[in-house]
């Protein structure tokens, strides 16, 4: 079973041809015999995992099964799960048992799938390839000498190496579509509101977004459907009608309006990349597709921009850690001040405090309308550019990453280029859109290399289809770096 569609596994799940303990019991020694390699699951608790798998079982036999009862889904370790340990990647929560399920476990356990364990990550969701966990990086499946991507790195390897049919990733300036690129697997991040971002640690709220990583299109709509809906708990979160993620998948692509961002294909990007962008846009021309030159004037402007908006926000969000609530506390100190301060020197590893320094220095006084507000005015401009070319397209396209995956270690003492890592994807989280990634070929060294689509606002139904359409044609998202 491992390597099968949802759609497949849903089947074989109904018609009693699996039990979901069985296929529970495959994943699980999937995981035993690959995670000591990969490192892409921090926590994995086959007692509590199977017990869901029961009761799942028990589901599927009254007759009350969903799509994605008794399915094995891998949780990105920044979703509160009751019971389970959840660290956020971090030395200051590595002991947090969390004491209520945030909105997305809920939801995954109310139509019984089962939680497979919890992916490991870069600290906080902090980081581009996923070196920054306090748990050690996780390796690329295709290459161990790899980068997976980040944050969502473990989700992103767990579901490339086949130790989980699906996985949950979230998305605040890239976090879903990179490492899915570099993974060769597809991710998509829901238009922000989307998923209920309740009990999903913050850090940078306004961009923060959960979404869905697998193989296929057709697997993001099954996992979305579960995923996405009102939630009172997150102010953030939109109310609108329920809609079938998978009702467009088979509309035929004829008339479709791609559009090319010219300054997604500047001298930044990599000929490999460059070239397997071309070759995917040219098998969209073959579904009956157009395609257009449009322009976002502004997008340059996006990495500056996010990296003022989302440290400010983490430095107030992470505020809250602060060793008297829960997780680290220093053993030693001589006051309340000095209990915060060693807590913090010891809890945080150097990225994150990189961003509370950044977050706390841009919303000083003095500073705060020279880099905090001005940054704001940016993010609407970027926002606008979106606005005006969804007037003309259907679709943006271009490259998710500007290179293949790097080495282990080639970027993390140079935060500036590994900050260049999402100059494709973190205008999208400013603008609050809908963005997915899906694998469309290798690099020379056997790398993958990942198409982004953009839609507008709620258009993640059509980005499925233009995905689908796709993975209909071609079989990228079938290949398999461990068999
Ligand atoms: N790489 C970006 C950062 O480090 C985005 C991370 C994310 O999307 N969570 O902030």
């Amino acid at each position: 079973m491992l390597g099968q569609s949802l759609k497949y596994l849903s089947a074989q799940l109904n018609d009693k041809k699996i039990s979901s303990v069985e296929l529970t019991t495959e994943y699980l020694n999937r995981i035993r015999s690959l995670n000591a390699k990969l490192n892409a699951f921090i926590t994995i608790n086959e007692a509590l995992s199977l017990e869901q798998a029961r009761m799942a079982d028990q589901l599927i036999a009254a007759g009350n099964a969903s799509p994605l009862t008794g399915i094995p889904i891998a949780q990105k370790d920044i979703f509160c799960t009751k019971g389970w340990l959840t660290t956020c990647g971090s030395k200051m929560l590595a002991n947090f048992t969390a004491p209520y399920n945030a909105t997305v476990i809920e939801r995954f356990n109310q139509i019984g799938a089962v939680n497979i364990g919890k992916t490991n990550m870069d600290e906080f969701a902090m980081g581009s390839s996923n070196e920054t966990s306090f748990f050690g990086p996780v390796k690329n499946p295709w290459d161990i000498h790899a980068v997976p991507g980040g944050s969502s790195g473990g989700s992103a390897c767990a579901v490339a190496a086949g130790m989980a049919p699906a996985a949950t990733g979230t998305d605040t300036g890239g976090s879903i579509r990179q490492p899915a690129a570099l993974c060769g697997i597809s991710g998509i991040k829901p238009t922000y509101g989307l998923v209920s971002r309740f009990g999903m640690i913050a850090f940078a709220s306004s961009l923060d977004q959960g979404g869905p990583m697998a193989k296929s299109a057709e697997d993001l709509a099954l996992m979305l459907n579960v995923m996405v809906g009102f939630d009172e708990r997150d102010s953030t979160s939109l109310q609108r009608e329920i809609e079938d993620y998978r009702r467009d998948l088979e509309k035929p692509l004829a008339g479709l309006r791609i559009g090319l961002p010219k300054e997604y294909f500047d001298q930044g990007l990599n000929d490999e990349v460059a070239h397997a962008v071309t070759q995917a846009i040219e098998e969209y021309q073959k579904l009956g597709a157009s395609v257009i030159e449009v322009s976002l004037p502004n997008a340059g402007l996006s990495i500056p921009v996010y990296y003022v908006i989302a440290p400010a926000e983490a430095s107030s969000n992470l505020s809250r850690f602060d060793g008297v609530r829960y997780g680290y506390r220093a053993k030693q100190y001589v006051n309340l001040d000095d209990m915060y301060k060693k807590t913090r020197t010891q809890g945080f590893g150097q990225e994150v405090k990189r961003r509370i320094l950044i977050g706390t220095y841009v919303l000083s006084h003095g500073y705060y309308d020279a880099y905090y507000i001005k940054a704001q005015k940016l993010r609407r401009l970027i926002a606008n550019d979106f606005t005006d070319v969804f007037k003309r397209c259907d679709v943006l396209m271009g490259p998710t990453t500007p290179t293949v995956a790097f080495d282990l270690g080639e970027k993390s003492d140079d935060p500036i280029q590994m900050y260049l890592s999402d100059i494709y994807t973190s205008s999208v989280n400013l603008a609050g859109l809908p963005g997915m990634s899906i694998p469309i070929g290798f690099g020379k060294k056997g790398r993958p290399i990942g198409l982004q689509i953009i839609g507008n606002y709620f258009k993640e139904a059509q980005m499925l289809n233009v995905a689908h359409q796709y993975q209909k044609v071609t079989d990228w998202h079938l290949q398999v770096p461990i068999k």
